[in-house]
């Protein structure tokens, strides 16, 4: 079925209730006839553990990869950063130093 991709999106709001009067009529009539997506919601309202959430389990070790990956690029760039901002402080000291008549 086309529409149960739809409708998982919508679940997390389906489950905490803060889905629209059409919206939660729209998956409560798809609950009514999609099995999986039944089973879907049940996955959704139980809490997290590895063996009934795979899927989630799997995310979220693919975006912890890709937080790291992005926390190190960070820490280059303010590095580079750091350095660049001593050297331009430096080479202004030194030109001032350079050019006052002491
Ligand atoms: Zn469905």
């Amino acid at each position: 079925m086309k529409s149960c991709e739809i409708i998982q999106d919508l679940m997390p709001l389906y489950s905490d209730k803060t889905i629209s009067d059409d919206g939660r009529a729209m998956v409560k009539e798809h609950l009514a006839e999609c099995d999986s997506c039944t089973a879907y919601l049940k996955m959704v309202r139980e809490p997290a553990s590895p063996t009934n959430r795979p899927y989630i389990l799997s995310d979220n070790l693919y975006y912890r990869a890709i937080a790291t990956r992005y926390r190190k690029k960070k820490a280059v760039m303010k590095a580079l950063m750091v350095s660049a901002g001593v050297m331009c402080l430096g080479a202004v000291t030194y030109s001032l130093v350079k050019a006052s008549p002491l």
